[in-house]
């Protein structure tokens, strides 16, 4: 086993708000921080030792990026297969390019996911409207549509109510290769983030809550506060099982529907530190960036024990409609903590920064959140 040790070049592919809060935990480690993505300023290459500015597609870009660092991180998974095994022929890629595989692409990731007997809704492989049709008769409505590929945030999905909107629901999606998957009447989504190491060592920060609106994470809470006990410790145990079935080394989020009836279900994958896991940057011992380096770097991982409840609120860029978010009404609070992003441009939905506060429960904790929240907004 290979240890690339603080004072080394690390790469992330991405250069969003993820590859920031990497980059700055991988500083914080005495690490160097590549990040390499088409787009120029990004959040990650503002905080970066060093930005390049490449398409995904130039490979011989992505094998000089690969030649200059000791390993290769992501922070976007969206990237084409050519592009991972450009990068693999230079340097090691971690996660490896089946994770990311198999979790860019819904259709590949339930496959793999029930051929492995992990629960996930049912679902069906849709080309054309006539296969459309035929899944809505075998699963039922409600059903979701979602494009095949590329993916997230909601973006490429349609809920399907009854069999006569097929036709415009297929064209919405542009007619292209999706899946069909039954729709899920559940009591909460949540997530469990997790970090294996090269030695196979998995870790993780327990279940998070989540609540969503327009398709968007807008709430995180740890602990959660729906699951029993026994249902949280068994999104933890699923979690850990589906890393080590991906051979995952690094960060994955798995994101669970808890049904009504009490049954766990995977949604997604992302082979990746998530949204959901924001809180960890202020609520553990060690947070989802530290240990994604460590866990890419082939260092042990730190402790995940969490120093309070905790809740995460997402700021997009609606917040901004009304002129500048007026932040020392958050700031005021003294358990709460502002993350902003870096990034120039305030447009509806997109991720702008986040608000952590902390407090003796999680009911408390998300209160505060809220509350910090809506005093941001200029009167
Ligand atoms: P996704 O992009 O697949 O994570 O979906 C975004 C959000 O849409 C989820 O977090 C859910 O709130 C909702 N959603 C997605 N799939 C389903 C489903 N099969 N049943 C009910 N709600 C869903």
């Amino acid at each position: 086993m290979t240890v690339v040790p603080p004072g080394s070049a690390v790469g992330v592919l991405g250069s969003g708000q993820l590859g920031r809060m990497f980059a700055l935990a991988a500083r914080r480690l005495g690490y160097r921080v590549h990040t390499f993505s088409p787009e120029s300023d990004t959040p990650t290459g503002q905080v970066a030792d060093v930005e390049i500015t490449a398409s995904y597609d130039d490979l011989d870009a992505v094998r000089k990026f690969a030649r200059g660092v000791k390993v290769v991180t992501f922070e976007f998974e969206n990237v084409p297969a050519a592009c991972v095994t450009a990068a693999e022929e230079c340097a090691p890629v971690r996660p490896n390019a089946q994770a990311l595989h198999v979790s860019q692409h819904r259709l590949r990731e339930k496959q793999f996911l029930s051929q492995k007997g992990f629960p996930v809704a049912a679902f069906r492989h849709v080309q054309n409207l006539g296969e459309l049709i035929a899944a809505l008769a075998a699963l039922g409505t409600p059903a979701v549509l979602k494009t095949a590929g590329f993916g997230y945030d909601g973006k490429g999905q349609r809920v399907i109510r009854k069999s006569e909107e097929a036709a415009e629901a297929f064209a919405a999606l542009g007619g292209r290769e999706a899946v069909l998957e039954s729709f899920i009447d559940f009591s909460c989504e949540l997530s469990v983030v997790a970090a294996r190491s090269i030695n196979g060592a998995v870790t993780d920060w327990g279940a998070i809550e989540n609540s969503h609106a327009n398709h968007i994470l807008d709430v995180s809470v740890s602990p959660a506060v729906t699951p029993t006990p026994r249902q949280s410790a068994e999104a933890v145990k699923i979690a850990h099982d589906v890393l080590r079935a991906l051979d995952v080394v690094g960060v994955m989020c798995v994101e669970f529907f808890l049904t009504k009836n009490g049954r766990l279900i995977i949604n997604e994958l992302a082979p990746r530190p998530h949204n959901s896991g924001h809180l960890t940057l202020d609520a553990a011992v060690t947070n989802q960036f530290e240990q994604q380096l460590r866990a890419v770097c082939g260092l042990p991982l730190g402790a995940t024990d969490f120093f309070a409840s905790a809740a995460m609120v997402n700021l997009l860029g609606d917040l901004w409609t009304k002129g500048e978010p007026v932040w020392q009404r958050a700031l005021v609070l003294p358990d709460v903590k502002l993350h902003l992003y870096g990034k120039a441009e305030a447009r509806p939905g997109r991720k702008m920064g986040h608000l952590t506060a902390l407090a003796r429960t999680p009911a408390e904790a998300r209160d505060l959140a809220l509350t910090a929240r809506r005093a941001l907004t200029p009167v």
